[in-house]
């Protein structure tokens, strides 16, 4: 099950229990899958990534919440966070990309957005968060694109199924 927002607070703002009273630091280390918008230009990253997700993508998003200090798990999920599939979290961390990032859309322009899973990295102390950071490319296991869009003319190529993020096939009704 993935975290509801109001577990999600509860949990930052307690903070780890062991470490209470012996450390000041009610750090906790948030993992995340939450979608990254990187410019391209023809098929390569270029300039700078942007996050695309919003807090509670990120709540959604999260499979593991550690203490930064003694590292005990305070959360963890295996189900994929999109589609709940068993296992899911393992396989978005292993697998390499499927959508190949297009050199340039229909209209001639090579000036491309995609828009990706990857794994992110945030740290909490009670309510305040610091940046998101990540440290996978377009290369890596764990970044998944799922969305194309052409910075000239708007056109989008977008992938829900299989589950882009996990590779399971989502059941449609
Ligand atoms: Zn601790
Ligand atoms: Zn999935
Ligand atoms: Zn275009």
């Amino acid at each position: 099950m993935p975290l509801s927002e109001e577990a999600f607070t509860a949990l930052v703002d307690a903070g780890c229990l062991a470490c209470q009273g012996k450390s000041q630091s009610k750090k906790v280390a948030v993992k995340a899958l939450v979608a990254q918008r990187i410019p391209l230009h023809a098929g390569e990253p270029y300039g700078r990534p942007s996050w695309g997700y919003k807090g509670e993508d990120l709540v959604r998003g999260t499979y593991r919440v550690a203490c930064e200090v003694c590292e005990t798990g305070l959360f963890e999920a295996t189900a994929c966070p999109r589609c709940d599939s068993a296992d899911g979290v393992e396989r978005a961390l292993n697998d390499e990309n499927t959508f190949p990032l297009p050199r340039a859309c229909r209209c001639g322009s090579e000036l491309l957005v995609a828009t990706a899973f990857v794994p992110a990295f945030v740290t909490y102390e009670g309510a305040r968060a610091e940046k998101a950071r990540t440290r996978t490319s377009p290369e890596d296991p764990g970044f998944h694109a799922f969305r194309v869009e052409c910075t000239s003319c708007h056109t989008v190529e977008e992938r829900r199924n299989p589950c882009p993020l996990c590779g399971s096939t989502v059941a449609t009704p």
